[in-house]
């Protein structure tokens, strides 16, 4: 794998265009995460970037989170918010300066900022705290920048797509305002699809593979990701998940990984011991048999090294598109002629046109 400055550089140009809504009007390349509620989302990020989400509030997501890994000597985290594209200046103003950084991780602190987060982003908390313009969902973008001893990864999490709404929480809209969110970031043809599903259940009714045939149909972008694999207790699941991950009843071509995140009830552990815990369970003999698609380690690798593909791949492509939108700006702006921004201007319009007839 190639690691050159310049490639770093690439990943660092496309995260500043998502930065400036650009990816709003072009495709960006980028990794999204999907899933059905409660299918491990945010615990396969959180392996992946060993960035732990405040748990206590018990809130599942409610906007877009960009995670972005970068390399740094000294290690902190900064955390800001993208505005939605149709802000208007006095909202944008508003998220634009929220913006928090932290030397150590510290859950207390953590929970509060992202409390804040959602308060600066107009998010419902519960049927309690409602004001009239709160909503329970949010199409800005929450970004979370850890600098620390990992080499550039950008990884997007997403609401949870659910079908029925919580009373007093959500709605039916909100049902579909994330549909229509989940599946806009996957219908994007330079978006590299991580559709994570639960070994415990039935892959085959998972709502998140259907979208992501429709957006896909080729599968070339698609990757499952297969979590809870120690919570599939009957061999015939397992045997399901060993075939899918040897690429029997697949029709992605990315394949599919699995992996073990934090589990429900373990509040306390480390990094280091989850990614222990994990190694020690796909050492069995079962799972022997396709060890170069366990892990997080293993999925990690295989991301960044399909997000640098993309990116280079894709790189002069977006150039190509963002030169094109800008000349068609430019030559809209001037067939409309000269500016005429204030009332002397629009006179001497107004005056020009008189003369001319
Ligand atoms: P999301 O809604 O898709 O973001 O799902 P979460 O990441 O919040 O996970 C839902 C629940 O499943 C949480 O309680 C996780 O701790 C748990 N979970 C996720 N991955 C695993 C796993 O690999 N094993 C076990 N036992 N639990 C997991
Ligand atoms: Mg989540």
């Amino acid at each position: 794998m190639e690691r050159g400055l310049g490639n770093q550089a690439i990943l660092a140009k496309i995260d500043k265009l998502r930065e400036l809504n650009v990816g709003s009007m072009i495709p960006l390349p980028q990794l999204v995460v999907v899933g059905d509620q409660s299918s491990g989302k945010s615990s396969v990020l959180e392996s992946l970037t060993g960035f732990s989400f405040p748990r206590a509030t018990g809130l599942c997501t409610r906007y877009a989170t960009q995670i972005t890994c970068c390399r740094d000597p000294l290690p902190s985290v900064a955390i800001s918010i993208i505005p939605r594209p149709d802000a208007d200046d006095k909202l944008k103003a508003k998220l634009l300066a929220f913006q928090r950084q932290l030397t150590k991780i510290d859950n207390d602190e953590l929970a509060k900022i992202f409390q804040d987060a959602n308060a600066a982003m107009g998010i419902r908390m519960g049927s309690g705290v409602s004001t009239s313009t709160a909503g329970a969902f949010s199409e800005d973008i929450l970004k979370i920048e850890i600098y620390g001893p990992d080499d550039h990864l950008t990884v997007i999490d997403v609401p949870g797509i659910f079908r029925v709404p919580t009373p007093g929480l959500t709605t039916e809209m909100d049902i579909k305002l994330v549909e229509n969110m989940v599946k806009r970031y996957m219908d994007n043809s330079r978006t590299i699809v991580l559709a994570v599903m639960p070994c415990n259940v039935d892959i085959a009714t998972q709502e998140i593979l259907k979208l992501a045939e429709a957006a896909d149909p080729e599968g070339t972008r698609t990757m499952g990701v297969l979590t809870k694999p120690d919570l599939a207790l009957e061999k015939a699941t397992r045997g399901a998940v060993l075939d899918l991950v040897r690429g029997k009843r697949s029709n992605l071509k990315l394949g599919y990984y699995v992996v073990k995140n934090r589990s429900a009830d373990d509040a306390t552990s480390t990094l280091a011991q989850r990614t222990q815990a994990e190694k020690v369970f796909f050492s069995s003999p079962e799972w022997s048999g396709v060890v170069e698609r366990c892990g997080v380690s293993t999925l990690k690798e295989r991301l960044r090294h399909l997000l640098m593909k993309i990116s280079k791949e894709e790189f002069p492509n977006v150039k190509a598109d963002i030169d094109h939108r800008l000349r068609c700006a430019e030559t809209a702006l001037e067939d409309m002629g000269p500016a005429r921004a204030d009332h002397g201007a629009q006179r001497l319009y107004l005056g020009r046109i008189a003369t001319r007839f």
